[in-house]
């Protein structure tokens, strides 16, 4: 049976999700951004808490550790590199490691620049990506504690995924994004098709996650240094592919 996704809103503007193995009966939250909202979606799944899997220590994605962990006896699954900053922290992971979700392989990717110590999960056989705050629709996360050259090589990573696998990112931001993206590559037309649809799920209250690495390599800024276009619109010509993704983060930190 496939791994099964269920997805809701938290806070402001997060998403929550939950995976499911039916096959071996786990559990996850991907993160916990708020206790209440995951509470309500077990109960309304019927599905019990076996794991967290954290990708980053910020208050909106670790917050909610450890008074889930104290309700359901689950296990916590963290960044190795970051588990002084992860409540309760039971599992360290790193980079290129796999670890077993029920039935399914969990691949861990490091994808620091946000934070330091941010990881991925990723799950080939179901063709799909949790990537927190590192890698969102038409956009990255901010860079708090890394530099502009460790993002590119964290992103790069999931740049290399299939093309059809499921972007499950952890906030709903893409309306502002897509205008900032609109701003450095107007001439994409795929970036302007996809623009459109944003705005037509965001008038009915729609979600706009997940998206796909295959539409994200097409339409997102941030993976597409290598743009002639967006070269010319940032007047950075043949400049290395790092230095235009450095100054394209930079410009979106004042859009
Ligand atoms: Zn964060």
């Amino acid at each position: 049976m496939p791994l099964e996704v269920h997805q809701f809103p938290c806070l402001s503007d997060n998403y929550g999700y939950l995976i499911h193995d039916p096959d071996a009966g786990v559990t996850a939250t991907i993160d916990t951004p708020e206790v209440a909202p995951i509470n309500a979606a077990l109960e309304e799944k019927g599905w019990q808490l076996t794991h967290i899997l954290n990708t980053h220590h910020h208050f909106d994605h670790a917050g909610g550790n450890l008074e889930l962990k104290d309700r359901w006896n689950c296990t916590i699954i963290g960044s190795r590199d970051d588990a002084e900053r992860i409540p309760g922290i039971d599992v360290k992971v790193g980079d290129g490691e796999t670890f077993q979700f029920g039935n399914f392989d969990a691949q861990v990717f490091d994808v620091s620049g946000h934070t330091l110590g941010h990881i991925a999960f990723y799950f080939p056989e179901a063709g799909k990506l949790f990537c927190g705050d590192a890698l969102f629709a038409l956009g990255c996360g901010r860079l708090f504690e890394g530099s502009p050259a460790q993002m590119w090589t964290s992103l790069q990573k999931l740049m290399a995924l299939p093309e059809n696998t499921g972007v499950y990112c952890a906030h709903e931001y893409t309306q502002a994004n897509a205008a900032f993206a609109l701003s450095v590559e107007p001439q994409n037309d795929a970036l302007q098709q996809r623009a459109k649809e944003i705005e037509a799920l965001r008038a009915e209250g729609k979600p706009t996650v997940p998206s796909t690495i295959g539409l994200e390599l097409e339409t997102n800024p941030f993976l597409r240094p290598m743009s002639e276009d967006l070269q010319a619109n940032l007047n950075m010509q043949g400049a290395e592919l790092v230095d235009v993704f450095a100054e394209t983060r930079r410009r979106k930190d004042s859009f």
